[in-house]
């Protein structure tokens, strides 16, 4: 039995590096869920790897990187002051603007005084008889809290590819994920990039025309839609501002919460000249819509989707001059939007510029890195630089990095080996005051993810008042509610054309070990369902957790 007495040593003022909460991470989720503790009158520490806020914009400073969600709907939607202040210049913020949002709102909510940055959560123990979590940083440091909040990013832990010689290369040589914050010159310069998904895509288009010499090496092509950016007018600003109470209540009832919802018809259900005039007007319209606003069955039925496909693919053709390059661009072995859909601007231009080239590594595989460039099993390329947009170990790699020991001393590694197992995907069995925020099986990772960020975090928060109000020192998911939520993740998966498709969503990743295999790590039931399953649970007093 933990001692009662230390136990209620709870919701105390921190003393000696010890916590009522520790927060891992420092971006939107971590921010937001700092706020929301506080308010709790909590005491809070977040301990963040970077040396300042913005967590993903923080990280990510490649040259086009920008939003995919429209701005404003963003934006956090917890202060109306906040949302009035705030003016986004472009419909699609470029990174810049982004991390420039976030560091207002840092400033605003005097967010940084609780926050420790450049420092690095390397494990967490949880200490049975104290009921609190024992953090050891990178340096040696050690803190303790009561309750411990992962706010650590599904695309967090970058990847670089499995190829010999990475190290051998004389040239620059950068990952996306970790581009350096002074200005990186392209001017007439030999430059590869390797990775075309959402990234790569970004990185290309807004490189292309500033390089001496572009080579893309692109191993599976994507089905890239246009982006359709502009800057915000005046009027439509205005509108925005007037339009939020509005708009917020659409995203809560959106299955990903954008301003784009399904279609309610089939695609066989209208004559070919509606489905082809719905599909242009999609393709002619920014964002999302073409994704998320198109007929409900379009990523169900093979059929539907594959029509589709053609439809996007004759696009592709039309914009690519070398039919060999167009051919090469379009995707043959998944269907339109069974992988994430990078939106573009001018991408397939790009290969109409007569520096730049494709490389199939699929016809060709790259063999190694060397001093000089890239060697393929056909060519030797020479580079000046070489910019590996090769993505993430996604949603799981991130808790990898961390040795989370729970009680009888199991890692959440091995808990996990076989796949995710959660609760709500914001919990899990034998790892008790633990909280996940946007951690597989939630629906946060298939969502405009700010969205669903402070979903999570108000449910945290709604945890730890009660928890707080009650005396409650310790909860901890049942194994079976675990069982029950990750056997709904699996149900709710079935059907869907993305489970049949390699890709970061469903945990593939050529450069980790063991990680060929597909496996279920996002709740695909919708935000509104999600949000319904999590308040249900809260509302029927915590069931499928035991509170003590
Ligand atoms: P990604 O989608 O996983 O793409 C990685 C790319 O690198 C793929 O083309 C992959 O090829 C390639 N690759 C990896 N290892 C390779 C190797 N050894 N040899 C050759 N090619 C290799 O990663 P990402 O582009 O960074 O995007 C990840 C996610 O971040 C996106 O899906 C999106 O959710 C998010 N994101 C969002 C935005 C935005 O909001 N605007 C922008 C960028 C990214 P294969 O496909 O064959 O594996």
């Amino acid at each position: 039995m933990p001692d009662d007495q230390t136990a209620a040593a709870s919701f105390a003022t921190a003393a000696g590096g010890t916590y009522d909460a520790i927060i891992i991470g420092a971006g939107i989720a971590g921010m937001y869920q700092l706020y929301r503790l506080r308010e709790l009158g909590l005491s809070v520490r977040v301990i963040e790897t970077g040396s300042d806020v913005g967590g993903t914009w923080y990280w990510n400073r490649y040259p086009g990187a920008r939003f995919d969600s429209e701005s404003y709907t963003y934006g956090f939607s917890f202060s109306e002051e906040l949302l009035r202040d705030w003016n986004w210049q472009e419909h699609f913020a470029p990174q810049p603007e982004t991390l420039r949002y976030l560091n207002h709102v840092a400033d605003r909510f005097d967010l940084r005084r609780d926050i420790q940055f450049d420092s690095r959560v390397t494990a967490a123990a949880f200490d049975e008889q104290a009921r609190r979590w024992q953090v050891t940083l990178e340096s040696g440091e050690r803190l303790a809290s009561r309750f411990l909040v992962t706010a650590i990013g599904p695309l967090s832990a970058a990847t670089l590819p499995r190829i010999p010689g990475l190290d051998s290369f004389r040239g620059q040589s950068f990952h996306t994920y970790r581009w350096p914050h002074e200005p990186v010159d392209f001017g007439g310069k030999r430059v590869a990039v390797i990775g075309t998904g959402a990234t790569g895509v970004q990185i290309i288009q807004t490189i292309a025309p500033l390089c001496g010499q572009l080579t893309v090496f692109q191993r599976t092509p994507n089905w890239c839609t246009p982006l359709h950016n502009r800057a915000i007018t005046e009027a439509e600003q205005v509108k925005i501002k007037a339009g939020y109470p509005a708009m917020f209540e659409l995203l809560r009832r959106t299955p990903g919460c954008y301003i784009h919802d399904t279609d309610p018809r089939g695609t066989f259900e209208v004559t070919e000249a509606e489905r082809e005039a719905f599909w242009e007007k999609l393709y002619s319209e920014p964002g999302f819509g073409i994704w998320m606003a198109n007929f409900r069955d379009v990523l169900t039925d093979p059929k539907a989707n594959a029509l589709f496909s053609d439809f996007v693919a004759r696009k592709i053709r039309q914009r690519v001059k070398d039919p060999a390059t167009a051919e090469l661009l379009i995707p043959k072995c998944h269907g339109f939007g069974t992988r994430r859909v990078p939106q573009e601007t001018g991408y397939f231009e790009a290969y109409n510029l007569p520096h730049v080239r494709l490389v199939d590594t699929r016809a060709t595989p790259i063999e190694r890195v060397t001093e000089a460039g890239i060697r393929t099993s056909d060519a030797e390329y020479e580079f000046d630089m070489i910019i590996y947009a090769t993505g993430f170990d996604a949603i799981t790699g991130s808790f990898d990095r961390i040795e989370f020991r729970g009680t009888g001393g199991q890692t959440l590694k091995e808990h996990w080996a076989a796949g995710p197992k959660t609760f709500l995907g914001l919990m899990s069995a034998g790892f008790p005051n633990l909280l996940t925020i946007v951690g597989p099986h939630n629906a946060s990772t298939r969502c405009n993810i700010p969205r669903c960020i402070e979903q999570n975090v108000d449910w945290v928060t709604r945890l730890l008042g009660d928890a707080q109000q009650r005396g409650i020192t310790r909860f901890e998911a049942t194994p079976e509610a675990e069982a029950d939520w990750s056997r709904h993740i699996e149900e709710l998966a079935e059907g869907m054309l993305y489970t049949q498709v390699d890709s970061w969503a469903t945990g593939i990743n050529s450069n980790v070990e063991g990680h060929n295999i597909r496996r279920i790590l996002q709740y695909q039931g919708g935000a509104p369902a999600y949000r319904a399953r999590c308040d249900a649970v809260a509302d029927q007093g915590y069931a499928g957790m035991l509170l003590s």
